[in-house]
């Protein structure tokens, strides 16, 4: 995608340094290994590529919280959340691979933990090895109410994360439902996540505005690669007011309801506001 990047470790310290500058919240990083294999290995290693980059990154920030996307898919080799068996993504067998990734994290550094995977019985899994491990204070972000969208097409080329067979969506849901994604968050609620989430955030603001009546935990929602792209070519082409519809769009995410907001236009937000 035009102007972003997938980064060393190195260049993510600068990135880092500036962002707490800036006075975002947060980071959120997600893990390119060098070597991908069935099972996702490099995701829950103590020396995996965001272990590493945790480490570098919290002797360099203080005050940004270093949040860690927690899934397999962009470690497996063929680009699926979980482990795979007969063809299909074993949702049980994952659990314990999803739960060392976060352990081994927050070992690392991170603040945060932000399960994206789908799998069922995740949060509680992560919740379970965090505090047995004693990061019982370690808060969970879920991915609650996660669609099987379009919007995610440019992150997943970046990520070199497309499932190499089949789709995700035995496991992300469908975009039709609207109630399903209610009862989603309300499994994540129950299983300990202290923060839930919407995405994509733009075509489903009405998911938000429903989440945000029924629900007090704080609610998230990001706003997607593919909503990032649209916005870019949109702008690039001289169709549309960049600045305007950055604003207008992360504005619409806030009004639906969001107490945080996912961007890719966090640092320029911060810039201009
Ligand atoms: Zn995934």
């Amino acid at each position: 995608m035009p102007g972003q990047y997938t980064m060393s470790i190195d260049r993510a310290v600068e990135v880092a340094r500036e962002t707490e500058k800036l006075g975002v919240g947060g980071l959120l990083l997600f893990g390119l290994p060098a070597e991908k294999d069935e099972v996702g290995s490099d995701a829950y290693s103590e020396d995996g590529i965001i272990q590493e980059a945790l480490r570098a990154l919290r002797q360099n920030v203080k005050d940004l919280l270093l949040i860690t996307d927690i899934c397999l898919c962009e470690y497996t080799s063929h680009g699926h959340c979980g482990v795979i068996r007969h063809k299909a993504v074993d949702n049980d067998a994952t659990l314990p691979l999803l739960a060392d990734a976060a352990v081994s994290h927050v070992r690392a550094g991170a603040d945060m933990v932000a399960p994206s995977d789908m799998m069922d019985g995740r949060v509680a899994a992560i919740r379970g090895a965090l505090d047995r491990e004693g990061f019982s204070n370690t808060p969970i972000m879920a991915y609650s109410a996660k669609y099987a969208s379009a919007f995610y097409g440019p992150f997943r080329e970046a990520a070199n994360s497309a499932p190499e067979f089949g789709d995700r969506r035995g496991y992300q849901m469908d975009p039709p439902n609207a109630r399903e994604a209610l009862r989603e968050i309300a499994t994540d609620i129950q299983e300990g996540a202290d923060i839930v989430m919407v995405k994509p955030a733009m075509a489903y603001l009405d998911i938000i505005a429903r989440a945000r009546r029924m629900f007090n935990t704080p609610l998230a929602a990001y706003q997607v690669s593919g909503e990032y792209a649209m916005i870019e070519a949109a702008a690039r082409n001289g169709w549309i007011d960049r600045e305007r519809t950055i604003l207008e769009s992360t504005t619409a995410i806030a009004r639906a309801g969001a107490d945080i907001i996912i961007t890719y236009y966090a640092q320029e937000l911060a810039r201009s506001l």
